[in-house]
């Protein structure tokens, strides 16, 4: 089968032939129809991160087909289904994280695209369990950003705690944030998009984003401030350290920062003002599979949608230098031969 390949970081990423996967107990394959590009593939590429991911790698944590085979004992689902294969590939279900609902800080994990291939290929293996059904009517290259962005930043408002009605702010209106604007509108918050190019920006407003800021026009915290008072809760999605001191500046007292983006930096926080402010800080990691079908279900019912660009597979390397230039608007989904 085609596969896109990360042989060595930094370097471009091979269209290789390689052996479809083999299934073991428990198993299913999977073709891939779509599969979107998300920032983290970047990172994976490029090794930025304190943990590497294996190599050779195949990348794609959004991979989302038909179910061509399963292997023995799954019961769960059955060839030609729709399913996608998300980034909690697989958890060990039984530590204590797994027994209480909190799966995604199992530190026996699986990363798709990361700790094992992806979905940049034709086909794609997983175990059953850990798996999210798709409705058949939905389209496959409109959900697949779904299966991170969107479960990612649904969960991230979750934990925000922020009640409707309140005001968010969104840092980073790239693949991430134009989902993450449409579920807070959905979840009845009131939103604050901030990004530092005006097409994105256009972008959430077309989407529904009560407020832009264009962060590299004026100071966000001081907008923010002045127009509402600050935010009940800021989401960072942004890749960059300054957005993330930005995201902390806005939240009003109470308020609380969710860091989602990972760039390889520190965040330092003002000892004082976080105390005398009460703000909380939390860190948010994509969603278990109940939260995936929630965020699915908000797009099932037209609440949330994503735009899209299609591209072939063997365009993955000038989809992530773009993505590098922050010029994608939306997703990239790469589309399989
Ligand atoms: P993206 O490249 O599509 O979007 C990033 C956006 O940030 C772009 O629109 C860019 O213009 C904007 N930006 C850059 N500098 C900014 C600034 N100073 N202020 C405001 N906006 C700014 O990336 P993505 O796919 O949305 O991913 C974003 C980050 O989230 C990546 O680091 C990725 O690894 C991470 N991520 C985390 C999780 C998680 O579970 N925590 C899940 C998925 C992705
Ligand atoms: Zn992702
Ligand atoms: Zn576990």
């Amino acid at each position: 089968m085609k596969a896109a390949v990360v042989n060595e970081f930094n370097q471009k990423l091979e269209i290789q032939s390689v052996p479809v996967p083999e299934l073991e107990h428990g198993e299913i394959l999977v073709k891939i129809k779509a599969c979107g590009v998300c920032h983290t593939d970047l990172h994976a590429a490029h090794g930025d991160w304190p943990v590497k991911p294996k190599l050779p790698l195949i990348p794609g944590h959004e991979g989302v087909g038909v179910v061509e085979e399963v292997g023995e004992g799954v019961t769960s689902v059955k060839v030609g289904d729709h399913v996608g294969i998300p980034w909690l590939y697989s958890a060990c279900g039984e530590c204590e994280y797994c027994l209480t609902g909190r799966e995604t800080l199992c530190p026996d994990q699986l990363n798709a695209g990361y700790s094992i291939d992806g979905a940049y290929a034709e086909y794609c293996k997983a175990p059953a369990n850990y798996v999210v059904k798709i409705p058949e009517h939905l389209d496959f290259a409109e959900i697949s950003p779904i299966f991170c962005a969107g479960v990612t930043t649904y969960k991230a408002l979750k934990v925000s705690d922020a009640k409707p009605g309140q005001w968010v702010a969104i840092y980073g209106i790239g693949g991430l944030g134009h989902v993450a604007l449409q579920y807070a509108k959905a979840m009845g918050l009131n939103v604050i998009a901030v990004d530092i190019s005006d097409e994105k920006l256009e972008l959430a407003t077309s989407l529904g984003a009560d407020l832009t800021v264009n962060g590299l026009k004026v100071d966000p915290v001081e907008e923010i401030k002045n127009k509402v008072g600050g935010v009940e809760a800021a989401i960072s999605v942004a890749v960059t350290k300054k957005a993330f001191e930005q995201a902390y500046g806005s939240v009003k007292r109470g308020g609380t920062l969710v860091v989602v983006g990972l760039p390889n930096d520190e965040l330092p926080i003002p000892i004082f003002d976080t105390v005398l402010n009460g703000v909380t800080v939390k860190g948010s990691i994509v969603g278990t599979r109940k939260d995936l079908q929630e965020s699915i279900e908000f797009a099932a019912q037209g609440k949330v949608r994503t735009n899209i660009e299609l591209q072939p597979l063997d365009s993955i390397n000038e989809v992530l230098e773009r993505m590098e230039n922050g010029k994608i608007n939306g997703r990239v989904v790469l589309t399989m031969p």
